[in-house]
This record gives C-alpha cells, structure tokens and sequence, in this order.
C-alpha cells in the first residue's frame, strides 16, 4: 500500500509536487476549491474571450524544460513555445514608447542609441547577472529551503557584496537615461520586490529578460497548466476541483490525520500545501501554527492589483503582438507592457 498525500491546491508549485510525489511512489490527491486548476495561472472564458488571469511572462524556459525533463518529457510534448520579437514595449508616455527587441545584440544597441556609451555597461551588468542566474536558478532555488545557511555556498560567498548593494544602486551607478534605468528596474517587481530594496544578486532577472527572452506558450500561458496537469493524471495523481480544504486535523502527537472538505473528513498520512503560506496556517489548530497574527500583520506583503479583462471584437492599431496589455503604476509613472496573447483580442489592465 503506497504512503497517501494530498496536495492543498493545483498552482504551479502544486502541481510540480504533486508529479514529483507521485514519481517517488506516493498516492497523491490533488485538492483544489475552484472549479478548475491552475491557480493564480487559471483561465477565464467569457463571452468568446479567452484571457490568463495571472501569469503572461514565460520567463526562464530552461526551468520548465528542467521540470519536464525530470519525468523524461520536454516542454514541446505538451505545447508550443514560440520566442517573441519584439519582446514588449515599454510605454512611458502615451506616445512615447520603447520597444525591446528579442535579440539581445539588438537590445545593446538600442541602449546605445538612447544613451552613448551604456551598451558597455549594459554589457557588463548582464555578465554579472548572467553568473548570478546560473548560481541562484540552476543551483540555490533547487535545495530544500530548510535552513538559510543553504544560501551560503562558495559561490555566494564571494559575491557578498552584492546583497548589501541593491538593484537600484547598480543601474544607476552608471546608466542614466531615465527611461532605460526604468527599463532595466522593472524586471524585480516580478518578485513583488521594489529595486530600492532588492539586493543587487537579483539582477538575475536581468539575465532572464535580456539574455534568455520572453516566450509565448500559443493558446496562453493556460497551456502550461494544462500540460502538467495532463502529466500529473499520467502518473497516477487523483485531482479533485470544487474541494475546498477547511482544517488540517492532528493527531495527539501534532502529526496529520486528515483533513476537512466541503465538511467530509478524509484521511491522508501527509499534507503538503501550494496555497498562501498564512492561509495554510489558519487551517491548523492554533496552538500548531508557526507564526502570530501579529507577525503576520507586521509583514509587508508584495503589492495587489486590481485586474479588468476587456475584451476587443478588433485588432487594435499600434500594438505588437495585439492583446495583452499590463498597466503598472511604477515609480510615480504609469508603464504599459504589452506582451502576446495571439488569436485572442484581449486585454488585461493592471492598475496597481
Ligand atoms: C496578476 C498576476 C500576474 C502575474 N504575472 C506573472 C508572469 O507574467 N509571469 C510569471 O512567471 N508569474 C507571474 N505571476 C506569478 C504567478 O502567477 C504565481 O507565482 C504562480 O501562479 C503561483 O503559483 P502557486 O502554485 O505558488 O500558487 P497559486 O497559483 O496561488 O495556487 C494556490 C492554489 O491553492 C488553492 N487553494 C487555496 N486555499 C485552498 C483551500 N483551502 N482548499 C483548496 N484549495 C485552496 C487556490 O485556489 C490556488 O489554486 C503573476 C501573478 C499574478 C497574480
């Protein structure tokens, strides 16, 4: 009889887990609460529109290509990744707008053309955060997250000085056009984290941008759910929607016995969780929590943003791709990126 887990969810992260579980030999049970998966990457279908709530930025494909390599597959057994050229626009004024191209030899000289002499440091940033990359996304995000003595490796170690300098230092230390200092900052806030205080070994995100591309899954970043939840079945994951997890039980030695949804208990051996880390917590008896309310509320959370789904019967004039269209309040000015969403006219506003 195989130990039994489920799974709090079906994000990303959850059903990463859940087919790394079932590899291992665990009977897994994916519980998700709304009607399909996928998360905060779901997709909404209105009115003949299709629109990915969250996620539009297929960053980092070596990751997804690591993730699928795992289980002896590749990205392209289960959707098509094409590299966008031009990558996205930045829009910094209603008609003021730089469009970055998806070869980074063309972004060089781009910066050139807007300010003599940055391709040079442009150049030099994105070595150093091409080296950052290679130690913090190939090795240190792959170790257990157990203790933070794993951030410390030979290789971090020398690079010490970059986490007490920051992101917004470096940029500006020697780039000073404001509009490609904004470009080059921008890339941070995907880790809900302002360049101000970001340490400066986050500039690989740079290196994600520049050096590695921005990708389009055709059909929308959906896509990708859809492919790992097809994996997950493959391998025996038992996926339930509409199930919403209200207690996590215990037993008298404050080890898992089951757990509660939609009122029916059900047992299982293990309990790994995918959603928000204070929201998990709540499930648990209070007494087995690991934080307070008042350390949560003395937390700064990653900004909000309120999104509209607008959909355009038309193509619209003056945009690359046709679609997608992120609005974010960034530094007192707003920043439109547009990025593609082919065959769908739809537009997500994101207003910070
Ligand atoms: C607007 C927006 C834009 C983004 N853009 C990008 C982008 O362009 N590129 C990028 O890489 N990332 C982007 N992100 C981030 C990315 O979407 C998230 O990091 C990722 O989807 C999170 O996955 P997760 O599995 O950690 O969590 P989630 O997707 O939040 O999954 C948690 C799951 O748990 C479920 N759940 C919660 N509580 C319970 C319960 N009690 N019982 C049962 N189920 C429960 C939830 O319904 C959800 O399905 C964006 C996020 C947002 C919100």
């Amino acid at each position: 009889m195989k130990n039994s887990i489920t799974i709090i969810g079906s994000g990303f992260s959850s059903l990463s887990a859940a087919c790394y579980m079932a590899k291992a030999g665990y009977q897994v049970t994916v519980l998700e609460k709304n009607a399909t998966f996928g998360g905060r990457a779901r997709q909404l279908i209105k009115n003949g529109f299709t629109f990915d709530i969250g996620p539009t930025w297929y960053w980092m494909p070596d990751v997804f290509e690591k993730f699928f390599a795992d289980f002896g597959k590749k990205p392209s057994d289960y959707y098509t990744l094409e590299k966008l050229d031009p990558a996205y626009q930045v829009y910094f004024d209603i008609n003021d707008s730089i469009t970055i191209p998806g070869n980074y030899e063309e972004i060089c000289e781009l910066f050139e053309k807007e300010e003599e002499g940055s391709s040079k440091h442009l150049r030099k940033f994105i070595k150093s955060a091409q080296e950052n990359y290679d130690i913090a996304v190939k090795d240190v995000v792959y170790r257990p997250g157990i203790s933070p003595l794993e951030l410390i490796t030979p290789k971090t170690a020398v690079r010490v000085g970059q986490f007490f300098s920051t992101i917004r230092k470096e940029v500006r230390k020697k780039i000073k056009s404001k509009k490609l200092i904004q470009i080059l900052e921008f890339p941070v806030l995907f880790l809900g984290a302002k360049p101000s205080n970001t340490p400066a070994f986050y500039n690989f995100m740079n290196y994600a941008d520049f050096g590695l591309g921005t990708w389009h899954p055709k059909g929308g970043m959906y896509m990708v759910i859809e492919g790992m939840v097809k994996l997950a079945r493959d391998l025996g994951v038992n996926l339930i929607n509409n199930a919403n997890v209200e207690e996590i039980k215990l037993n008298n030695q404050n080890k898992v016995s089951g757990i509660t949804v939609n009122n029916e208990v059900m047992e299982t051996e293990l309990v790994l969780s995918g959603a928000d880390y204070h929201h998990t917590e709540t499930l648990l008896p209070q007494k087995s929590r690991q934080y307070s309310e008042k350390y949560w509320d003395s937390r700064v959370f990653a900004p909000s943003s309120l999104l509209f789904y607008v959909g355009f019967d038309k193509k619209l004039n003056n945009v690359e791709h046709s679609s997608i269209q992120i609005l974010t309040y960034m530094q007192n000015q707003f920043m439109i990126l547009q990025n593609g969403l082919k065959n769908h006219y739809s537009m997500q506003a994101f207003l910070a």
